[in-house]
């Protein structure tokens, strides 16, 4: 029986590599818990800022979308000034926002969609707007998204690795950018990092689906399961808690008559 491709993006990529378990509650259980309303204002926040800049990229009006919200218009202004050759629609660059590419790799299909795409002579740059509040300092250099997205398009296209960036934009009133370059070495270690990964998926996969093994969570030693929200599902409670829970009950329950219905 055909069975269409597994798609894995870089958040996949990320969770995987944080716990397998976790992958396995959230993609294959669907035991997501809900989103917080600050949360979900945020992602609203930054899907209407990816709109409006996919908008102005294909030169269709953007003041509908900026009708009373004056961060979102302040945004989207300072980025212009901060980065003139960047959102510069003149000139002779191909360019493509929200542009998809996916490589089939194996029962697995990775797929990335870069904010924009800019080709510039023989240079490929991709740009990814960050709409967080606070930038991340640290950690972004080892995440799946600043290797998948260079690698799938050196991977897809006649770009040697080492014509290929990837830069962050920080958006807000003071926006920052984080430029990454991109080389064969680094093409190599990811190729090498994505096997690994992707055929251990494989066999948890088919372990849980055909005698019902579950995934293998991370070791306690990591100290990240105190912070998840599966702990109680994994019994990863940390003691103190435990201890808590367990001082509530003065007296054995078997001690408490039954009462009778
Ligand atoms: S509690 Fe720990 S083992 Fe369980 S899903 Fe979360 S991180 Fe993984």
């Amino acid at each position: 029986m055909f069975s269409p491709p597994i798609r894995i993006s870089q958040g996949h990529l990320n969770l995987l590599e944080t716990c397998f378990r976790k992958y396995q509650h959230i993609y294959l259980d669907r035991l997501a818990s809900p989103i917080e309303p600050n949360q979900q204002e945020s992602l609203a926040w930054g899907s209407q800022f990816h709109l409006l800049m996919q908008q102005r990229e294909l030169g269709l009006p953007v003041q509908i979308l900026l009708q009373g919200n004056a961060e979102l218009d302040r945004s989207v202004s300072s980025l212009v000034q901060a980065a003139p050759d960047v959102v510069n629609l003149e000139g002779s660059d191909e360019r493509e926002a929200e542009h998809p590419r996916t490589l089939t790799w194996g029962r697995y299909l990775l797929v990335a969609i870069y904010d924009l795409l800019i080709i510039r002579g023989d240079r490929a740059q991709i740009f990814d707007w960050k709409t967080h509040r606070q930038p991340p300092k640290r950690g972004l250099a080892g995440n799946w998204q600043t290797r998948l997205y260079p690698f799938i398009l050196a991977e897809t296209s006649d770009f040697t690795p080492e014509q290929i960036s990837l830069t962050y934009w920080f958006v807000g009133s003071s926006p920052q950018s984080l430029k990454f370059g991109y080389n064969t070495i680094q093409h190599e270690q990811t190729r090498n990092d994505l096997t690994h990964l992707l055929t251990q998926l494989q066999e948890a996969s088919d372990r849980y689906q055909t005698d019902h093994i579950p995934f293998p969570q991370v070791p306690r030693a990591k100290n990240i399961c105190s912070l998840c929200e599966f702990a109680a599902r994994c019994q990863r409670i940390p003691e103190n808690k435990e201890k808590i829970k367990t001082f509530n009950f003065p007296v054995s329950l078997d001690s408490i008559e039954e009462v009778p219905l």
